[in-house]
């Protein structure tokens, strides 16, 4: 059964950038789990396994444009602490998150992430941070089957590995 839409796939993977620096991996006997063809994983991933079988070993070079987008320089921005809510302003620490709409392309939602707060001045990024790397995967199929019509109404994987509800 080779993958196609709506198949179950279980994969053990490392995913590396362009200079060779680990980014993710699985663990050993603990591959990932997802729904193939619904965009859980980055488009030029999901070309990449398209018709595989198991035990396939992959290799796939990712370019940003089909894995986390572009580094967009105009999502860096530094904001004055009082741009922000009081509230909000004492939970602005590096990692936090927040929605806000894209600087030059009204009506878009960006998820930001604050970087640093020096004094009243807020560095934060609405990029992910991969944007802009160009990602090695190296990936082996470990099993495969037919998504079940419960999870393909959800849109994600039950059991091992998925969703437990
Ligand atoms: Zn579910």
């Amino acid at each position: 059964m080779p993958i196609s839409k709506n198949t179950v796939v279980a994969m053990s993977y490392r995913v590396a950038t362009a200079d060779g620096e680990l980014v993710d991996q699985s663990q050993p006997g603990d591959p990932l789990h997802f729904l193939y063809g619904v965009g859980q994983i980055i488009p030029g991933l999901e070309k990449a396994l398209a018709g595989k079988n198991v035990g396939d070993k992959i290799n796939a070079t990712v370019s940003p444009a089909e894995g986390y987008g572009e580094h967009d320089p105009g999502l860096d921005l530094q904001l004055p602490l009082d741009a922000f809510p009081k509230d909000a302003q004492k939970q602005l620490k590096p990692g936090f998150r927040f929605m806000a709409e894209h600087p030059t392309q009204e009506g878009q939602q960006v998820p930001f992430t604050v970087h640093q707060v020096e004094g009243d001045q807020v560095l934060v990024s609405g990029n992910h941070p991969l944007a802009g790397q160009t990602l090695n995967f190296q990936v082996e199929i470990v099993s495969l089957r037919p998504a079940s019509a419960e999870e393909l109404s959800h849109g994600h994987v039950h059991g091992p590995g998925g969703h437990h509800h």
